[in-house]
């Protein structure tokens, strides 16, 4: 299937903040306490939202390159059998999937005709403007960045220009002290490099951190170790 034949608007990242923000704060509301992290991305769609989380490796989903995808029509939210042992990939997804309810559900709903699909998929390698922007939600949701900021606050001189194995080192600190324990080592790399904290690496498109950051966004903890092993090889010889 491709993706849907449909224009949705541009969403600026801080509008996309915000909204994740207030998700958080009115399941907050709903369940009257505070959210902490790991986010609780699968409480949310469930016990917030009202969604069905479908584990299935059937239909579409018999194609690993399906991640996910949301049906608005039947409140189910569908992920691939194949992601589910993954702790990191697995939230990333369903988080995603949120991202598209939040986003663009009205849009969808609007503006659908007979022909569209009635499910948005996630999937690996087509990347539409609401595909980037469901993953760009999804981090916010998985990784606020005021938690993010407390986190960073514990780790002593964090700031600066810094390198690619400096960067996961780091984001593996966050993670730890930040308790995000639902996201993948790659996810909070890009998080950080989106937050500002790790500015070098913001300028090395092309020697291949675009790489890693795409395959983070689709959240592929194994895709990325091997891309992470080729790259730290190709950033040796081009230095
Ligand atoms: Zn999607």
């Amino acid at each position: 299937m491709s993706h849907l034949e449909m224009e949705f608007t541009e969403i600026s990242l801080a509008d996309i903040e915000t909204r994740a923000q207030k998700l958080i704060e009115d399941y907050e509301d709903h369940v009257g306490k505070r959210v902490r992290t790991p986010v609780p991305v699968e409480s949310i769609a469930e016990h917030y939202l009202g969604y069905t989380i479908d584990i299935t490796d059937e239909g579409l989903f018999e194609d690993p390159k399906y991640l996910g995808g949301i049906v608005f029509d039947d409140a189910v939210i569908r992920v691939n059998a194949a992601v589910e042992s993954h702790e990191g990939r697995y939230n990333f997804t369903i988080a995603h999937e949120i991202g598209h309810h939040v986003l663009h559900r009205e849009q969808f709903i609007a503006a659908r005709n007979e022909q569209t699909p009635n499910i948005m998929c996630r999937e690996v390698s087509a990347k539409p403007l609401e595909e980037r922007q469901a993953d760009q939600f999804a981090s916010a949701l998985l990784m606020p960045a005021d938690e993010v900021a407390k986190a960073m606050r514990n780790i002593p001189s964090a700031s600066g220009d810094i390198s690619v194995r400096a960067l996961r080192a780091l984001a593996g600190k966050v993670c730890k002290i930040g308790g995000f324990s639902n996201v993948s080592n790659t996810a909070m790399c890009n998080r950080l490099i989106t937050l500002g904290y790790a500015r070098g690496l913001d300028y090395q498109t092309g020697t291949g951190l675009d790489l890693m950051r795409s395959a983070d966004a689709r959240g592929f903890s194994g895709i990325d170790t091997w891309l992470y092993k080729r790259l730290k090889k190709f950033m040796r010889i081009f230095r």
